[in-house]
């Protein structure tokens, strides 16, 4: 499992758990196995530990 770095993540809202309300915690990130530009994020809930996965896009350029 990959660390991700806090600053990878500053652009994004605090995710809350939609069957118990609990704060989300990003737990990794892949590639998208068909889009593009996508990257899929995964979440896991700090409380009862549902996960979310979550596709992003990517900026074509960085910058
Ligand atoms: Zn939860």
């Amino acid at each position: 499992m990959k660390h991700i770095e806090p600053k990878e993540t500053t652009s994004l809202a605090p995710l809350l758990c939609q069957r118990c309300g609990g704060l989300m915690r990003l737990i990794g990130s892949e590639p998208h196995p068909t889009e593009a530009k996508t990257d899929l994020l995964t979440y896991s809930c700090t409380a009862c530990e549902d996960f979310l996965v979550l596709p992003i896009s990517i900026p074509a350029t960085n910058a």
